[in-house]
């Protein structure tokens, strides 16, 4: 049997426009701590992404834990159960308590109508995530975090390129975190990136993510170490003449799958949002009572075929050990995820799936 295929394959550039970038880090002998191709890499990501100041970070998931120590944030933090395992841990190595508030079921973000009531004296900040980079409802959620005087710090890692209206995703909400991590649209192997509204909060990121040095003597933060390498980043930045390119690709394998499972009795698509662009980050279909198998039984059939689509995301934060004893995480707070959990199935979407194994999966998902 061929090489099973996998959910995603990180795109990379050929493999010799990249030497050159290695023996001017060789010649330099400057490897880290905001050379020469962290700077140009975090001026064309701005440009390219068209937000007005970013820090690139080692990964995502540092960045989301900074982005919170950057804002002070204290006691609660309205999230979502649905996403990947980083979005909450970020939360409680803050030593903050995470609480969950259910999804909306077209969408799959945070509902803004479950904000409210979750709402308590302690809270000081929602973290929401754009799930699959479907823009979250930002305007209900500023409107809200508004009322009550909260900051937002959204989990922007599916959401890289994505725009709503024209305007760039990232712009929202008090703070963005990207992730660049190998199984994203762009990636720099490991990477990550904080998107700030101004030059001070900027400053104040790159103090948190370089130990908390202001100068060679002045520590103002107990920072972390969050600092993106100069290889990543000048693999970065060739990634960057690419990545239209590799997004293009994706949105055409999207709408071949959309064709192909249309009207497939079960299989329920989530639509887009109108005024949006997409970045084909991810394939999700939802594998509902009308279809002949259970959602692991399908699973199971493509896996058996070499085929390893994923549950992302199953299970539910709120049912993790670290997690599953708060208040919020019961299955009746949450039944809205709980059934996208129970029914999700992410089908492989990459630049180099061949229209031959696309048809394969397609078939399989027709025929069960
Ligand atoms: C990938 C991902 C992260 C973590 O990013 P890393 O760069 O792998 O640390 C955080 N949140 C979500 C939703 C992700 O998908």
């Amino acid at each position: 049997m061929n090489k099973p295929l996998p959910v995603t394959q990180p795109f990379l550039p050929p493999l010799e426009e990249f030497i050159p970038y290695l023996q001017q880090i060789w010649d330099s002998r400057w490897l880290t701590n905001g050379g020469r191709f962290h700077q140009e890499l975090e001026a064309a990501l701005a440009e390219y992404l068209g937000v007005k100041h970013l820090c690139l970070f080692n990964n995502g998931t540092v960045a989301l834990v900074t982005a919170l120590q950057c804002l002070r944030i204290t006691g609660e933090v309205v999230t979502t159960p649905y996403s990947f395992v980083a979005t909450a841990h970020s939360v409680l190595w803050n030593n903050l308590r995470p609480v969950f508030v259910d999804i909306d079921p077209r969408t799959f973000n945070l509902d803004p109508a479950r904000i409210e009531p979750a709402i308590t004296p302690a809270t000081t900040a929602i973290m929401p995530v754009h799930c699959y980079g479907t823009p979250c409802d930002v305007d209900a959620i500023q409107r809200i975090a508004d009322i009550y005087g909260l900051r937002v710090i959204y989990d922007a890692a599916h959401a890289f390129a994505v725009r709503r209206k024209g305007v760039s995703i990232l712009e929202y909400g008090d703070l963005s975190v990207l992730s660049f991590h190998a199984t994203k649209v762009f990636n720099t192997f490991e990477g990550g990136a904080i998107i700030c509204p101004d030059a001070k909060t900027k400053q104040r990121v790159d103090y948190l993510k370089n130990f908390g040095f202001a100068d060679e003597v002045t520590v103002v933060a107990p920072g972390i170490n969050g600092k993106m390498n100069e290889v990543q980043s000048a693999f970065g930045l060739l990634q960057l003449r690419y990545v239209d390119e590799a997004i293009a690709h994706r949105l055409r394998i999207d709408a071949r799958y959309r064709e192909g499972l249309s009207g497939v009795s079960g299989i329920e698509i989530p639509q887009p949002l109108e005024d949006v662009s997409h970045n084909g980050s991810y394939f999700p279909v939802l594998v509902g009572p009308g279809y002949p198998l259970s959602r692991d039984a399908l699973y199971d059939k493509l896996k058996t075929h070499g085929i390893l689509a994923r549950r992302y995301f199953y299970p539910l934060i709120s049912d993790m050990p670290m997690y599953r004893g708060l208040p919020s995480a019961t299955r009746e707070n949450l039944p809205v995820a709980q059934r996208v959990a129970q029914q999700v199935l992410c089908l492989p979407i990459f630049s180099d799936l061949s229209e031959s194994d696309q048809s394969r999966i397609i078939e399989l998902v027709r025929g069960a």
